[in-house]
């Protein structure tokens, strides 16, 4: 069952967790190691956008039955990315507000210029798209404690696509135990 999550939040009254030093034996313990990979395909409708993808990362966090570990989603693109942030509406219009002003598409970028003046597959102008989302990144890591992903109470997780609507490719890889 889940629990609450504020469990996770900044108001915990947390308790110091001592780590048993792990004595090697010299003998092969079998590994209880898990892995999952899972590509979810996301749809998006335009750019900028951040979609929510929380809760399939969490179903496959269920699926792979972790009790500790962690799950990296990584964006298989160069122009959407990863990144943990609040679902509040009208934070999400202040974030795509500021990637407009710190790198706005109407700018002169030499990818426009040169890589897409002689393009062949179709691909729009996207010069901002590319470098905005080396300002976000490519990829999130979570970790899973317990049986759930540690968010706090406002954490989710987003694709933000940069570029305009299109098919794209999150990995979800959980590794743990
Ligand atoms: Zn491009």
């Amino acid at each position: 069952m889940r629990q609450p999550a504020s469990r996770n939040g900044p108001r915990r009254n947390r308790a110091t967790v001592e780590m048993e030093p792990r004595v090697d034996s010299g003998i092969k313990e079998e590994s209880r190691m898990k892995f999952l990979s899972r590509t979810l395909e996301v749809r998006t409708e335009r750019g900028p956008q951040f979609v929510d993808i929380t809760d399939d990362v969490e179903n496959a966090a269920r699926e792979c039955g972790l009790y500790n570990g962690f799950a990296v989603v990584f964006s298989k693109h160069t122009t959407a990315a990863i990144r943990i942030n609040e679902a509040e509406p009208h934070l999400i219009a202040d974030m795509e507000q500021m990637l407009e002003n710190v790198v706005p598409a109407g700018h002169e970028y030499a990818h426009n210029k040169y890589a897409h003046a002689f393009s062949t597959n179709g691909e729009r102008p996207n010069g901002h798209s590319h470098c905005q989302q080396l300002l976000l990144g490519a990829s999130e890591s979570v970790p899973i404690v317990e049986g759930h992903l540690a968010f706090g109470p406002w954490q989710r997780l987003f694709l933000v696509e940069l570029d305009h609507g299109r098919d794209r490719e999150v990995v979800v890889h959980l590794i743990g135990e």
